[in-house]
Formats: C-alpha cells, structure tokens, sequence
C-alpha cells in the first residue's frame, strides 16, 4: 500500500491538564478528501491544530506524507501541508493589502516571481485582478474566504486541512466555495482532510469520514453511507437522522445543484 497523505495513530491530545481528544487512529490516501464530522466540542478542530503543529501537547504518532510531525511547525511541513480556518474575517491581517497577504508566504519561503504567482493564485480561486491591493474589509466574506484559500495554496502544497471552512458564509455563498474547494482539489491533486458538523457537506465534498463524539472516533464509514444510513454506531445513526431533518439549510444540496463556480 502506498504512503498515506495523512496518518494518525494512537493519538491523545490535551490542553493543559485535561485530555480532550483520546486515542485517535486513521489514515488520509493520497489524492483521498477526508471528513472528521461531530457535534461541536467533540475534538474535530483539535486534531486539525495538532496535525498543523498549533495544539502542542500530543502524544501518539503523526506524520504527513510520509514524514513524522514534530510539536511544531517547520519550513518542509508548511511548503507539504497548509491549513484553511473557519473565520475569513479573523484570518486575514487587516492591514495588509491582499497582494501582501498572498506574497508573504512567498517572501519567507524565498520565492521569486511573486507577481506572476499572485495573479495566477487570484485567478485560480476567481477574484478578479482588481481585488490585488484592497484591503480585507473592502471584500466580502466569500471573497475574503478565496484570498485564505489562496493564500495557503502560495506554497502548492499538497495536503489541505480545511476547518470548517464555510460554516461563517451565507448559504449561497458556502456553495461558491464548495465548489471552488472541489475544482481546486481536481485539478491540483489535493488530499483535504476537512472538519465539518454537516453531513450534505460530507456528501459533496469528501470520499470518508471519521466520526467523532467526545474526543474519540466512533466510526469510519465511506460516504456511501450517508445515502442508505447504514453506520454501524448508534451515535453516528442519531448524527445522521438529525442531520436528514433540515434539508434546508443544506449548503451542499445547493452547490450541487449549482455547479457553476461563479463570484
Ligand atoms: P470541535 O472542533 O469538534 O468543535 P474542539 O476541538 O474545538 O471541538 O474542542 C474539543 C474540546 O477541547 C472542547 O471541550 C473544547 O472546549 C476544548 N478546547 C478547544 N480549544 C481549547 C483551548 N484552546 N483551550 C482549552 N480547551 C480547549
């Protein structure tokens, strides 16, 4: 079998003295887009920082193509692995220009040709030239979205882990992205391991999921599942009928029937 993008094993996460994700094991393909799915506060973000480097106190086994992560992050694991968070609004610098915010990771990692591969970025995520030196208050929060996924494309990594990354925007607006997340992985060969509480996301975008309750993952099931609802946990049966109860609100069902990827 080859390397997976992402493993995990037998890993405990803690913030200070109390333990709140508990022996997480599972493997993310190359190339595979991968959901961790769970109420709020069952561990879902946690186990996105710790992979990222930004929740330190793990113990366990991680590694990310192949090479083990250390507590931290490092210059290989950010050219290899970049995270998108949830918040469009507290993941921009206000006071950097977009150009600046894009030509950053560039300038650290001593890229040349930033001008070239900014305008090719904007592009690739559909802002328009014109947004380049505005500011991310004069944009909305879709477009502010664009320019963070944007951003942590800068470096063409190869594995994306993207944290609840349209659960902020409007519901017409997550399906923009959606879709801009699911072109971007095609055609740049992306693995994604991605956070979500919603399941029709789950449906669209991602291959399996992991699913957690209380720091620990109960299931992991293809996303086949959740046409017929056969999971195995009741836990995960309950997540399931809860989420089937309000079709409305389904970003997903939206993005699916607009696959156009329009601004
Ligand atoms: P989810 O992403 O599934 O909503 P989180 O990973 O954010 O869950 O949180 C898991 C648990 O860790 C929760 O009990 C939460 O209160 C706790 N937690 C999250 N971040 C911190 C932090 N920075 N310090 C202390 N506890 C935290």
């Amino acid at each position: 079998m080859s390397t997976p993008a992402i493993s995990l094993k037998d890993v405990d996460i803690s913030y200070g003295n109390t333990k709140v994700v508990h022996d997480v094991t599972f493997d993310v393909a190359t190339g595979e887009s991968f959901a961790l799915v769970g109420e709020s506060g069952s561990g879902k973000s946690t186990v996105l920082k710790a992979i990222a480097g930004l929740a330190p106190a793990w113990i366990g086994e991680i590694s990310v193509l192949g090479k083990p992560r250390g507590h931290g992050t490092d210059r290989d694991f950010s050219e290899s692995c970049q995270m998108v968070f949830q918040d469009p609004y507290a993941s921009l610098h206000p006071r950097k220009t977009i150009d600046a915010v894009l030509s950053e990771p560039l300038a650290v990692h001593g890229i040349g040709k930033r001008s070239a591969r900014v305008l090719e970025m904007l592009a690739a995520v559909g802002l328009d030239q014109r947004f380049r030196f505005r500011f991310p208050h004069q944009l909305s929060g879709g477009q502010r979205q664009r320019v963070a996924i944007a951003r942590a494309l800068m470096l063409e990594p190869k594995v994306m882990l993207l944290d609840e990354p349209t659960s902020a925007l409007d519901v017409s607006v997550q399906a923009e992205i959606l879709n801009l997340l699911k072109r971007l992985r095609r055609e740049q060969g992306l693995t994604y391991l991605m956070v979500t509480h919603n399941l029709p996301v789950v449906s669209f975008m991602c291959d399996r999921m992991a699913v957690m309750n209380k720091g620990r993952i109960v299931e992991i099931a293809p996303k086949t599942a959740l046409y017929d609802g056969s999971f195995s946990n009741p836990y995960t049966r309950d997540l399931y009928a809860a989420s089937g109860s309000n079709p409305d609100s389904n970003p997903a069902r939206v993005a699916a029937s607009n696959m156009k990827d329009s601004q």
